[in-house]
């Protein structure tokens, strides 16, 4: 049956149990006759899985740990629910290709979700993508993925859907041949956006992960911190829409109310607007090109009252230096950069190295290996595995 004979958009959600797998089924929830999920996965989380198992019924729930995977087999037998669990990698990939989905929803966090993530590309779907991480390591590949198989690659990052949603609806990647001169992404520019750069040193992982206006998940919240969010952001946006590094600035915009903007050659600035929550973008694209309810409270502009605008500081943030830099490099080196991030973040959230230490890792880990074309997925993944080897090496150090 095609999509349009049923009606109903059937989902595999990856990375249900994270901050984009949560918000995506509330949005689901509120659309029943719309949207059925067919299955849910998660890296360890079974007990939420289990919930979301009981409350959405898919036919499959897939977790990556094998001890998790059989707790959740047990409570699935004892609630006489008609779930099969599956487990490992390979089942991550088997269920982001079923035949009877429609549409993914790629939410898993880093590296990992690359493979499913591309499975999905590979096998035509309508991939909602939150994990930019994909993108930022195998962004060729992955593009060249989505059209060979005619897929359609809907952003979930707010900034990029707000860019998507203001480029002309027949963009082409041809910034020139639609009068765009310039993407404009915005940043909030995080927790330590003001904080005294000799307190920076000492910053924990809790003051970290304190996003004044975003809720995330712990890996994006240091990367939002450390603004190497938004270099990986650079990077997701010149593989989505074909622009090159110049053409990409970053706007610091504190509120987080406008989510980007796209500047055209006539003077004109679309920008998209709205209260900073994962549920519009998400809600957009899964309806796209229809409009359905996010659940998201309407706009207040006189409560916003004042919009603010800032050029980044690359002294403060050298992480958005150094994503910059990787992009104009290619081949290789965004996968390297996106590899020592990885590393960085978890030693710096299991208070290994400090938070200033996070981009001089980055810098000596890509500064030290060699950046190479990429002509299949296996050199993305050696460079990611070496990049990965020299990150713990520098941390041994
Ligand atoms: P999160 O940590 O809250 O959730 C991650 C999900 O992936 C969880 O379900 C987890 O179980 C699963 N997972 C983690 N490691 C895994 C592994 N090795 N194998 C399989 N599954 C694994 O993360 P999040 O904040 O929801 O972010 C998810 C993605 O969306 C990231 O790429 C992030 O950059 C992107 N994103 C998030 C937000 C946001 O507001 N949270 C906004 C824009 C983009
Ligand atoms: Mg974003």
């Amino acid at each position: 049956m095609t999509q349009a004979a049923h009606n109903i958009t059937r989902l595999t959600v990856l990375g249900s149990t994270g901050s984009i797998g949560t918000s995506t089924l509330d949005v689901v929830a509120r659309h029943p006759e719309k949207y059925q999920v067919i299955a849910l996965t998660a890296c360890r989380q079974d007990e939420l899985l289990f919930e979301q198992c009981l409350r959405f019924k898919p036919r499959y729930a897939v977790l990556l740990d094998q001890a998790a995977a059989a707790r959740l087999s047990q409570r699935i037998t004892a609630a006489s629910l008609k779930v099969e669990v599956l487990c490992g990698e390979q089942a991550l990939v088997q269920v982001a290709s079923l035949p009877e989905v429609d549409a993914v929803m790629a939410a898993i966090v880093g590296a990992a979700g690359l493979r499913p993530s591309l499975a999905a590309a590979r096998a035509g779907k309508k991939i909602l993508l939150a994990n930019k991480e994909a993108l930022v390591m195998a962004g060729r590949i992955f593009m060249d993925a989505v059209r060979q198989n005619g897929a359609t690659l809907l952003p979930i990052d707010s900034e990029h859907n707000a860019i998507f949603q203001a480029l002309p609806r027949d963009y082409a990647a041809d910034m020139a041949a639609s009068g765009v001169s310039k993407i404009l992404l915005t940043a909030s520019g995080g927790p330590f956006r003001d904080t005294p750069l000799a307190e920076l040193q000492q910053v924990t992982p809790e003051q970290a992960c304190a996003h004044p206006n975003w809720v995330m998940g712990r890996k994006i919240s240091v990367d939002s911190a450390s603004m190497m969010n938004k270099g990986l952001e650079v990077i997701e946006a010149h593989w989505l829409f074909n622009a090159a590094a110049d053409d990409i600035q970053v706007v610091v915009h504190p509120q987080s109310v406008i989510h980007s903007m796209v500047q055209y050659v006539d003077g004109s600035v679309l920008a998209q607007m709205g209260n900073p929550d994962m549920r519009t973008p998400i809600a957009h694209a899964l309806a796209y090109p229809q409009r359905i309810d996010s659940g998201v409270a309407p706009l207040d502009l006189f409560k916003v009252a004042t919009l603010n605008f800032v050029a980044p500081d690359f002294e403060r943030f050298p992480c958005l230096a150094l994503a910059y830099q990787a992009l104009r490099a290619g081949g290789t080196a965004p996968a390297v950069l996106n590899a020592a991030n990885e590393v960085a973040v978890d030693a710096f959230l299991n208070k290994r190295i400090s938070f200033l230490d996070i981009p001089r890792l980055i810098n000596d880990v890509l500064a030290a290996q060699v950046s190479v074309t990429v002509d299949t997925l296996e050199d993305v993944l050696l460079a990611d595995t070496q990049a990965r080897a020299a990150a713990q090496e520098w941390i041994l150090q």
